[in-house]
This record gives structure tokens, C-alpha cells and sequence, in this order.
């Protein structure tokens, strides 16, 4: 069994309020919100992160971004406006090691980068 919680999502072995899906990603609401609307989305696949996002195949990418813009849609924030994030790495603050796209929307986001770290 693996220790990665975003594939034991995807596979149903823990609870998420899941939003979306299809045979290749998965969406749900983000544990911890911080805005109105904050949905992930992941593909079903375990990729490490955006470095590593090649391991799909460029196809699968396209659909990943795709799938990301129907389930803004559906979280209903496309009218109004929402922003994707993907958290690469240390200096990003990537916390769980599978890649997932945040969608965050329902009120007016502010500056895209308003705070800097403490290690900076
Ligand atoms: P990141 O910093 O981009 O790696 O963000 C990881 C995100 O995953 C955080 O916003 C967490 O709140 C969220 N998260 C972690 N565990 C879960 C879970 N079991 N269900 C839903 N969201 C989660
Ligand atoms: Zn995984």
C-alpha cells in the first residue's frame, strides 16, 4: 500500500469530498481552504510533481489542463475569475509530494505574491 495520501485519495482508500474524476485525475476540496472556493486536482497517476510532469506524456498534460478549466466550471468560479497554483519544490512550500493543481476563486485573490517566506 502506498503512504502517498493523494494516491489513497485517488483510490478511494481515504476520504476527500471529491468533486470531479474521470479514468485519469481526480478533484476535491482542499482540507484546509484558504479561499472560498479551493479545489485540487491530481492525476490518478503518481507523479511527483510539476519537474516530473513529463511522465504523463505531453497529452496527458494538456488534458490535465483542460480537466482543470471543467472543474473550475463546475466549483463555479469561472465567471467571476480564479487562480491555479502549482507548488514545485522546497522554495514553493510543496507539501504533499503528488502533483496536484490548487484552484482558488470566490472573492477577488489580491496580489498574485504577497508575502515572502521566513527563510528569505
Ligand atoms: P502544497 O503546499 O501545494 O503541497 O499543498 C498541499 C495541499 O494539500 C494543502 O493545501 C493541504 O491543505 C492539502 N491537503 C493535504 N492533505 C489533504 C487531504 N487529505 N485532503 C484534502 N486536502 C489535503
Ligand atoms: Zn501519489
Amino acid at each position: 500500500m502506498t503512504d502517498c495520501v493523494f494516491c489513497r485519495i485517488a483510490a478511494g482508500e481515504i476520504p476527500a469530498d471529491i468533486v470531479a474524476g474521470d479514468d485519469e485525475f481526480v478533484a476535491f476540496k482542499d482540507l484546509h481552504p484558504v479561499a472560498p472556493e479551493h479545489v485540487l486536482v491530481i492525476p490518478r497517476r503518481h507523479v511527483a510533481s510539476l519537474d516530473r510532469i513529463g511522465d504523463l506524456g505531453e497529452p496527458a498534460a494538456g488534458r490535465l489542463l483542460a480537466f482543470v478549466a471543467l472543474v473550475a466550471e463546475k466549483a463555479g468560479v469561472t465567471e467571476g475569475g480564479y487562480r491555479v497554483i502549482v507548488n514545485t519544490g522546497r522554495n514553493a512550500g510543496q507539501e504533499v509530494q503528488h502533483v496536484h493543481v490548487h484552484i482558488l476563486g470566490g472573492e477577488p485573490l489580491g496580489p498574485m505574491r504577497c508575502t515572502r517566506g521566513s527563510g528569505s
